[in-house]
């Protein structure tokens, strides 16, 4: 159970049931007052040796912006939702930005706001629509402290149409197992070969877990995305990715087989993610690697085409093998 070392709250946050309830919750905690929780200097000004020790702190605030963005992957909409950051520190992490701005886990209690408007949209809307509600934060972590998943499930299950979908690297599902979602609640599991997961991303669920988590869920009637997600192509990875997949057929239950579709994500990286990596991991940073990566502007690399197409036939060859009846959503 994460423990923060610090909270750092504005003030607004008792003027909401879950801003009051936290308070209560960490009383014992540390408490700094903050004016924005888009802008804490004293964050900012640290080095990227502390990255790891920051992300022992709790952010809480208000979340004053609700924009949708069109998303064309697994929903229509990526919804800016009730958490960003998180507590993990997956070495490529997608919400590592501007340095030491915003890994952290920072906490919105204003979710009655946030769920109002995504279910008033889906209401009016001429079609089903689905909701990413995850792409900031990994909610499943989340709702070990603030309980927001299950009643996020709880009050979206009676609006007249849509979905709501999260990826998650995390195992702790037992609290959604029990609730009436009305099939409108879909997980994506990340997964990963055991050896990068043990390597990379630190202080996630390990895949055992994950596995078991995906077949509990879908016991319990939810319907399931896996996410092979990101692809690092390590020195040995077609050894690790075919083990991976394989592993999969074998210890997924067969109605985790029957429907569950899958997305294929290769890792993109930055000069930023080398900068704290390598200051503040004792490994270093283990996942540039110049032979087979290139620029992408700005800052950013991923893979080289031609090492990025092969990659994608071999694992196409394997899904095949094993998965031939799940659908791919997408290889990016
Ligand atoms: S679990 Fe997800 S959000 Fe958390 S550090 Fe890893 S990639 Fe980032």
């Amino acid at each position: 159970m994460f423990k923060p070392k610090a909270i750092y709250f504005e003030k607004e946050i008792t003027n909401y049931p879950l801003g009051k309830e936290l308070i209560e919750k960490y009383k014992e905690v540390p408490k700094i007052e903050i004016e924005n929780h888009n802008n804490i200097e004293e964050m900012r000004k640290k080095s990227n040796k502390e990255f790891l020790n920051m992300k022992r702190n709790l952010i809480i605030g208000v979340r004053k912006t609700h924009k949708f963005v069109d998303n064309h992957k697994t929903s229509d909409y990526l919804v800016p939702y009730t958490s960003s950051g998180c507590t993990a520190s997956c070495m490529y992490c997608y919400l590592v930005c501007n340095y030491n701005k915003c890994a952290y886990l920072r906490l919105f209690v204003n979710r009655e706001q946030m769920l109002d408007k995504i279910i008033k949209i889906a209401n009016q809307a001429e079609k089903e629509l689905t909701f990413e509600i995850g792409s900031n934060s990994d909610l499943i972590l989340e709702n070990t402290i603030t309980n927001n998943l299950v009643w996020t499930i709880e009050n979206f299950k009676n609006t007249k149409q849509g979905k709501l979908t999260f990826p998650t690297k995390f195992d702790m599902v037992d609290s959604m197992l029990p609730l009436d979602h009305q099939g409108k609640v879909i997980v994506r599991m990340s997964v990963n070969p055991e050896e990068i997961i043990n390597k990379v991303e630190l202080g996630t669920s390990r895949l055992q877990g994950r596995i078991e988590a995906i077949n509990k869920l879908k016991e319990a009637g939810y319907e399931i995305g896996i996410l092979i997600a990101p692809v690092i192509l390590v020195e040995n990875w077609k050894e690790l990715y075919q083990e991976l997949i394989k592993r999969l057929s074998e210890e997924l239950s067969e109605k985790v087989k029957k429907d569950a579709f899958f997305e294929i994500i290769f890792m993109t990286y930055s000069y930023i993610h080398t900068k704290i990596n390598e200051e503040a991991f004792e490994s270093g940073d283990i996942l540039y690697n110049k032979e087979i990566m290139t620029g992408r502007g700005r800052g950013k690399y991923w893979y080289k085409n031609q090492v990025r197409e092969e990659a994608e036939i071999f694992l196409r060859e394997q899904m095949n093998k094993y998965f031939a009846k799940n659908k791919i959503a997408y290889i990016v």
